[in-house]
């Protein structure tokens, strides 16, 4: 296979859904399908369970949950699959956001008797800002759960977006029979005894007498009917290019523990989204498919993978060329050539060594600590991909040293584990006694803070609660800001100096947004 080949059958995609969705079980499926493990049950530590893979850290183990996110990768049917996993649990940090930029394509899993739910939302609008690909799994249609117009009808008033159902579900709950191909006109049939064992019928058409006999309920295949037509005639029209901008979402419906309708999903995935994508750079538009010479940017990175080791591992996103074990790239912040040694790919706990990939792939690299997020490595041609972005933190607190005789290694700590992107560290502006303030997204930060400035600098820390749960990069003509930076209280500065607001609630957010109308109020940093 030629270069250009090998990038095209390359499909990377994130799984975005509010924890209990199923997340942890689809993405278990999707790796059986692609042989990647011969079990489920060995993707994620569950609660109580012994293979605590991504579970590495001290705090996830007590908690029995899993803080970082870690990458999965599969052959299907001709195509290399990269799954980047995103923590499904409620403290979950802006890592999850950071990942998402490594995506080309989300997919979204809802729990069907749910809907859409805080944490998808999150999620979604970060997809909606890098208008990438978003496919719709409704999971759990084993269970009674909620009307299929109404799931569709509540994705386009809480999350903006329409949907073509491309397939169509016979039933729910008790009475959940199957799942139409509206594509393909196939039937999926469901078996609750043995739900693996799927029956798949051809159709002519929703109308095929075939369908009867199959179901043997004339009122649920009626009412399917009706549904069906009421689809084609008042539904959105299926439009590539409305996917491939992220404005119209594909809907499979199935259930992922019982495996079923998942790989119906997988198979249409695959082919409608997009291969490795072209991405912003210092340079222009940097497209894998013509730039062939290696290129990437850091997206996250994890310390402690093995708490043995104390390593760091810097997780790279290609997104051009030909990675080869040995090479030398460019690190462009720093100006000065590094050596490829010893990347991994990491599937589950066994963690190989990669001799090449390539644009779509995501490397971690180990990493002594010269690489941060958002650094761009080239091969040749010297260029940067655009800074990553901040999220505005949901939690804040004042942060100060115990003992002030260890405040040199304070300030080493926390710069390093704002490097990593585990928190986000404010200043006070304007204020007579200069005060740090740590902002994080997901609260199982602060501990994860206190605990590695402990562990790995030997520094105690003091953290106090303050009220905030909205920051905002303000940003605007100059003699407005210079009035909203005096008048307004709480102001504070990021690692950049950019001024930033914060807010205690969304009242107090809109009267400063209604006060101050020429400002805008930014809500992550990825603006220009
Ligand atoms: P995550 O938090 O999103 O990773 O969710 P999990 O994959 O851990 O699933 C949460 C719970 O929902 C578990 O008890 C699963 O067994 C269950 N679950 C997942 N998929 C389905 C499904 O299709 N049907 C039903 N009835 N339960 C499911």
């Amino acid at each position: 296979m030629n270069y250009k080949e090998s990038v095209k059958t390359r499909r990377t995609f994130a799984i975005i859904s509010h924890p209990d969705a199923g997340k942890t079980t689809l993405t278990e499926k999707l790796l059986l399908f692609g042989g990647a493990i011969r079990e489920a049950g060995t993707v994620k530590g569950r609660k109580n369970s012994k293979h605590a893979v991504s579970d590495w850290m001290e705090i996830e183990k007590q908690r029995g949950i899993s803080v970082t996110s870690s990458v999965l990768e599969f052959e299907y049917d001709g195509y290399n699959v990269n799954i980047l996993d995103t923590p499904g649990h409620q403290d979950f940090s802006e890592d999850t956001y950071r990942t998402l930029t490594a995506a080309d394509s989300a997919t979204m899993l809802i729990d069907a008797a749910k809907g859409v739910e805080a944490q998808t939302k999150k999620l979604f609008k970060v997809c909606r800002m890098r208008g990438i690909p978003i496919f719709t799994f409704m999971n759990k249609l084993d269970r009674q759960g909620r009307d299929p117009f109404e799931l569709m009808e509540e994705l386009e008033d809480l999350l903006g977006i329409r949907s073509y159902p491309m397939g169509w579900p016979i039933g729910m709950g008790q009475s959940f029979s199957g799942v139409y191909d509206r594509h393909e006109k196939k039937l999926e049939l469901y078996n609750p005894k043995n739900p693996k064992d799927i029956d798949v019928i051809q159709l002519t058409g929703p109308d095929d007498p075939k369908l009867d006999e199959a179901i043997n309920d004339e009122q649920l295949v009626a009412q399917f009917r009706e549904e069906i037509e009421l689809l084609d005639v008042a539904g959105d029209e299926y439009d590539a290019e409305l996917i491939a901008k992220g404005e119209l979402t594909p809907m499979f419906f199935g259930s992922a523990v019982s495996s079923f309708g998942v790989q119906t999903y997988l198979e249409h995935m695959l082919t409608l989204a997009p291969s490795p994508v072209p991405r912003e750079s210092s340079k222009g538009m940097i497209d894998p498919l013509e730039h062939e010479k290696f290129s990437g940017f850091i997206f996250k990175i994890q310390a402690n993978m093995n708490p043995a080791h104390r390593d760091r591992i810097a997780f790279l996103r290609i997104t051009s060329g030909k990675f080869e074990r040995g090479m030398t790239v460019k690190h462009v912040r720093i100006g000065k050539n590094m050596k490829l040694a010893q990347p991994t790919q990491l599937l589950a706990q066994s963690r190989s060594i990669v001799e090449e990939a390539y644009a779509g792939d995501i490397l971690g690299l180990f990493d002594p600590g010269n690489l941060r997020i958002g650094d761009t490595l080239v091969e040749g041609d010297t260029f940067e991909f655009a800074e990553m972005p901040h999220f505005s933190p949901e939690h804040f607190s004042a942060i100060s040293v115990k003992e002030a005789l260890k405040h040199k290694s304070f300030e080493k700590g926390i710069h390093q584990l704002t490097e990593e992107g585990a928190i986000q560290l404010f200043k006070t502006y304007n204020r007579f006694a200069e005060q740090q303030i740590v902002g994080v997204v997901g609260v199982l930060q602060f501990e994860v803070l206190e605990q590695r400035l402990k562990s790995e600098y030997h520094v105690d820390i003091q953290l106090d609660r303050l009220p905030f749960t909205f920051a905002r990069w303000v940003v605007g003509p100059a003699e407005a800001f210079e009035k909203f930076k005096k008048a307004q209280k709480n102001l504070v500065t990021d690692r950049d100096s950019r001024i930033v607001a914060l807010f205690e609630n969304e009242f107090q957010m809109r009267t400063a947004q209604e006060k101050y109308p020429e400002l805008t109020f930014h809500e992550n940093s990825f603006f220009k």
